[in-house]
């Protein structure tokens, strides 16, 4: 065996293939993959094949095609056969929520160039005989996706990857990993020691362990699973052709050809958790007892709605363990404080993703970038929150809806509240209904007095509707009070921290007593971040943030290694704040505070340290809302008295509560983007208007090079809000944006603008097509919306009421 290797893959399942093949391709010929047993005898070996193209996000459903796409390439490469059945797939709806997201599938594949369309239960049943279509309503058919053999796709990576260069030690497990100074790492193995630059864990079910060797723990847990193998079906002989992979969202089953037989698997309500503290050492090529009376109630629902094979016996029945992460994506990347450690793993569709990720994180490793944006699998999108007694709730919880299909308005309940702020139980007691962000949570609007604080899941407007809309009325009549703990904040102080966040950051770094709006990019020019700088002394500044990237940033400025002299630190749980907006915002603050807040005294942008109420706070002007307002920090043991306070304040004023939803409204009626929903790190400053934020007086921050050659050469495309006309939906996100029947962008995010009165979806489209009244189309739940561009914000363009 070698001693020394550029990186060294933990694994040999389909995964930890991928990423060799990956790391190979991209030129790093001296790889090793090291495999504990046999290659597949993780969860690998047993895994039902089927794979898709289909996910909630655009991004990884990009992946999952490139994934399906490459098999072709690997078998020319190895000679190795992956088993394809490249036989398409069918989705079926028992009620109108189903069909509204297949709806939207719909709408969101053709910006994918996927093949898609809704067909109706004829065509269905023409495509799948075994279905028994009276127990649905509609179906959605798909060109991409099948299955393929797990055994013979992942000696098909490894084959190709060893034709390249790399190396695979079979039988060979890693036993502990070592740091050493200088970032590499000594692999000791039960076959000897090994030094590597990098070391990746692709262990799958054992991802956890190999986390900590690395003193890291991994929000990562593994479920059984069951599937069953019929009998031969009379009703499947003479048939040329192989039925169709089909999904039962109602029924939670999943059902395909095998051989003459079919194969069905569910995702059942009351999932079993496997191995909940420690993975057996010596589980290889095994399977799990089968449990045919918790699973035949399930089954029984599969044999209603496909009778065929309850007419038949069953030939097998699997039941295997397999990971997940609490959300059901994947975990890749780097980890924050471990140097040249990178995860690729809780990957439970390992046939349709599997491809993806290795793209992806030999791009990351080779580059420094993983060459697109992949927030929603990117390891860093959990926190400290995210213990393991969370992961043990939210995997099953997980599991248990990997069919149900998220609606855009859900807040699922599993592992809450985790973080609480001082006023939760005083925002309770008002009526908010909460949502979780990043484990805190946050209130997303609130019920007024006599209704229920819930809300029916749909993709349509909920009863939330007239109160969101009440809440945002208020804000630009009078004065509203939102809680914005749920930032990401950050403290950088020390003598050298404007020296590093100029470096850091591409806008200007303010002086003492200002905020500045602080895009921060990666070397390749695009968006990292959205922040702002508030600086509250020559060497003591505080940033704030988007909180769902509260560690996707720590690790960030981690990786832009603060000198000696510098100090970031998380103000996660050591500030909370509430921001005050609305034309009688400022007669509020004015009540607790001796500084003198009048328009020339205290101006948009300001920030000062002063009390507020009976709080030592940092005050500053500015907000979200696009109307005069503050935001007020403190420590947590002062948050309950100030909000006290300003309620108190605000009572003659009629201050009200408002919650995320009215702010989404209120935010697009003056166009502002979001990141993660907008502002994302597929886009750049000039496609985002951030550009008007970057001092390109520097001589030197992160993206320069390529922020300065994107202005030169104009941008591609541009960052819209535009006006849907004739809609009772809005758009959710990732809809297809469409120009004379070719799509043209996607949706990036919406809201109904209830000040203006407009339902307004906000996307990219190319910079040629992004002029005022321009036109185009989106499918909003099965229905052509024109959407009008509109250049200027459609609320107070000249943003006279922010300056007021
Ligand atoms: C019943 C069932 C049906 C499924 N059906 C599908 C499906 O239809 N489609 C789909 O896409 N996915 C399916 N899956 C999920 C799929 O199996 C996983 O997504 C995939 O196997 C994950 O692969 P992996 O490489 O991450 O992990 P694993 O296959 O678990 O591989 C990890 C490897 O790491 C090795 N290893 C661990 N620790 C060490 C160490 N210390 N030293 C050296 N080596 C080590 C292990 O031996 C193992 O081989 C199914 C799973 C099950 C259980």
């Amino acid at each position: 065996m070698k001693d020394s290797a550029r990186a060294v893959i933990i694994g040999g399942g389909v995964v930890g293939a991928s990423v060799l093949y990956h790391l190979a391709k991209i030129g790093w010929r001296d790889v090793l993959l090291l495999e504990k047993s046999e290659l597949t005898s993780g969860s690998t070996w047993h895994a039902a094949g089927g794979m898709h193209t289909f996910n909630g996000e655009a991004n990884i459903s990009r992946l999952q095609k490139y994934t399906i796409d490459l098999y072709r390439e690997i078998e020319k490469l190895s000679g190795q056969s992956c088993g394809l059945h490249p036989n398409g797939g069918l989705m079926l709806a028992a009620n109108e929520g189903e069909l509204d997201s297949l709806r939207l599938i719909c709408s969101r594949a053709r910006y994918l160039g996927m093949e898609t369309e809704m067909v109706s239960l004829a065509e269905a049943h023409n495509l799948n005989p075994l279905i028994d279509t009276s127990h649905f309503i509609g179906a959605l058919w798909r060109a991409d996706g099948g299955h393929c053999d797990p055994s013979g796709t992942t000696h098909a990576y490894v084959k190709a990857a060893q034709q390249l260069g790399a190396s695979v030690e079979r039988f060979t497990r890693v036993v502990s990993l070592t740091p050493r100074r200088d970032g590499s790492w000594d692999i000791l193995t039960d076959k000897g020691a090994i030094r590597a630059e990098h070391v990746v864990n692709c262990a799958g079910l054992w991802a956890r362990e190999v986390g900590h060797m690395a003193g890291i723990e991994l929000p990562v847990l593994a479920m059984e699973h069951h599937y069953l193998i019929t009998e031969d079906l009379p009703e499947l002989t003479g048939r040329d052709r192989e039925i169709i992979n089909t999904t039962d969202y109602s029924g939670e089953i999943y059902m395909r050809q095998e051989r003459r037989g079919a194969l069905i698997g569910t995702y059942e309500p009351h999932g079993v958790v496997w191995a909940p503290l420690m993975t057996p050492d010596d589980f290889t090529m095994q399977l799990l007892p089968e449990d045919f009376e918790r699973l035949a109630p399930y089954f029984e629902v599969g044999f209603r709605h496909f009778p065929a094979l309850g007419r038949v016996g069953i030939r097998k029945a699997v039941n295997g363990p397999f990971t997940f992460a609490p959300d059901g994506n994947p975990l890749v990347g780097p980890v924050r404080g471990v140097r040249n450690y990178w995860v690729a793993c809780a990957v439970m569709a390992g046939f349709s993703q599997g491809g993806g990720i290795g793209l992806v994180l030999s791009r990351w490793m080779a580059e420094n970038d993983p060459g697109q944006d992949i927030l929603s699998m990117d390891v860093a999108r959990f926190g400290a929150f995210a213990t393991p007694r969370y992961t043990a709730l939210k995997v099953p919880e997980n599991y248990s809806r990997r069919f149900r299909l998220a609606y855009p308005n859900e807040e699922l309940p599993a592992a809450r509240p985790v973080r609480r702020s001082p006023i939760h139980e005083r925002l309770i007691a008002a009526g908010a209904v909460m949502g979780a962000n990043f484990g805190l949570e946050n209130a997303l609007w609130i019920a007024p007095e006599g209704m229920p604080p819930a809300e029916t899941p749909t993709y349509r407007r909920s009863e939330a509707f007239p109160v969101v809309r009440a809440e945002a009325h208020a804000v630009r009549r009078s004065v509203g009070l939102y809680e914005t703990t749920n930032y990401g904040k950050y403290e950088v102080t020390g003598r050298g921290a404007r020296t590093w966040l100029d470096r850091v950051f591409a806008s200007r770094i303010p002086k003492p007593g200002r905020l500045a709006l602080a895009p921060m990019l990666n070397p390749a020019g695009r968006i990292v971040g959205d922040l702002s700088i508030a600086c509250l002394a020559e060497d003591r500044f505080l940033i704030i943030g988007s909180g769902f990237a509260e560690e996707f940033h720590l690790r960030w400025f981690w990786q832009a290694e603060p000198p000696a002299d510098v100090f970031v630190r998380s103000a996660a749980s050591t500030l909370a704040g509430l921001s005050i907006a609305g034309p009688r915002s400022r007669e509020t603050v004015q009540r607790l505070t001796r500084i003198d807040l009048s328009a020339e005294a205290f101006r948009l942008f300001q920030v000062t340290e002063t009390a507020v109420g009976f709080a030592p706070a940092i005050l500053t002007r500015a907000g979200f809302t696009g109307e005069l307002g503050y935001e007020i920090w403190t420590t947590p043991d002062y948050f309950a008295t100030l909000y006290d306070d300003l309620r108190e304040a605000g009572r003659d004023f009629g201050l009200v509560h408002f919650g995320g939803r009215a702010l989404s409204s209120l935010r697009l009626e003056k166009a502002y983007g979001s990141f993660n929903k907008d502002f994302r790190p597929d886009y750049t400053p000039g496609e985002t208007g951030l550009d008007r934020y970057i001092d390109f007086t520097k001589p030197d921050f992160t993206g320069r090079a390529a922020a300065l050659a994107e202005r030169t050469a104009g941008a591609r495309r541009r960052f819209v809000v535009m006006e849907v006309a004739e809609t009772q939906a809005e758009v959710v996100g990732f809809e297809s944006i469409m120009k004379e029947g070719a799509a043209v962008g996607y949706v990036t995010s919406g809201s109904y603008g209830h000040c203006v009165e407009k339902s307004l979806a906000a996307g990219y489209v190319p910079s040629a097509l992004a002029t005022e009244g321009a036109r185009f189309e989106i499918d909003i739940l099965g229905e052509m919306r024109t959407a009008t561009v509109r250049l200027q914000p459609l609320y107070d363009p000249q943003g006279l009421r922010l300056r007021s």
